[in-house]
């Protein structure tokens, strides 16, 4: 790419370390951000840096946030005896935009993947099992409906039958090998109303 300037080459370099960006739309969003007026250039990259700097995992359920607490922990309106487990942040945004849902949230941070070598002890599990020695009617398991969502999905299971707290998952409404974030909102709340007992 010598036909650009160094700077320029080198933002477009830059760009292409997200995912998704392939050296076309890099170029397309280099040349945006070389025709933005300055401080929106500022702003964006003040942004980019606080947020890296800030974010960290909440202390009670593992999803990213910027204070000790995610919001949906510190409500008081939510229910903290239902508790929805996923695999990532992206997911519990996928659930929170149905605004259905009541509960709270566990975050694994991954699932369970013996290929890749992920054990249960790389996932966010045992917090998750300290997190039920306190006041919890329901255990909704959402993860995805990939093989590893589901190895995840029956190794919590017969974890948390034996406390005796109830053990749902959310219905077949989510195809198989389906990312969570990618299914409408609609078919979301069929899965998490269609849920069943394990
Ligand atoms: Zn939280």
């Amino acid at each position: 790419m010598d036909y650009f300037s160094e700077g320029i080459s080198q933002l477009i370099e830059q760009l292409q370390v997200l995912p998704g960006i392939g050296a076309k739309s890099a170029q397309r969003l280099a040349f945006h951000i070389i025709s933005m007026p300055e401080e929106k250039v500022d702003r964006l990259s003040d942004t980019l840096k606080s947020v890296r700097k800030n974010i960290r995992y909440c202390s009670e359920c593992f999803t990213l946030t910027d204070s000790e607490k995610c919001p949906i922990c510190s409500s008081a309106k939510r229910n903290h005896r239902m508790i929805m487990v996923v695999e990532t942040s992206r997911d519990l945004a996928a659930y929170e935009k149905t605004g259905k849902y009541e509960g709270v949230y566990h975050v694994l941070n991954g699932a369970i993947s013996p290929m890749l070598g992920i054990g249960p002890g790389d996932i966010r599990l045992k917090e998750l099992m300290r997190r039920l020695e306190g006041d919890v009617e329901e255990v909704i398991i959402a993860t995805n409906s990939t093989l590893e969502g589901e190895t995840t999905a029956m190794y919590i299971s017969r974890l948390v039958k034996p406390t005796g707290i109830r053990v749902t998952r959310i219905a077949n409404g989510v195809p198989v090998g389906g990312d969570l974030e990618n299914i409408d909102e609609v078919t979301l709340l069929r899965a998490l109303e269609g849920r069943t007992v394990l």
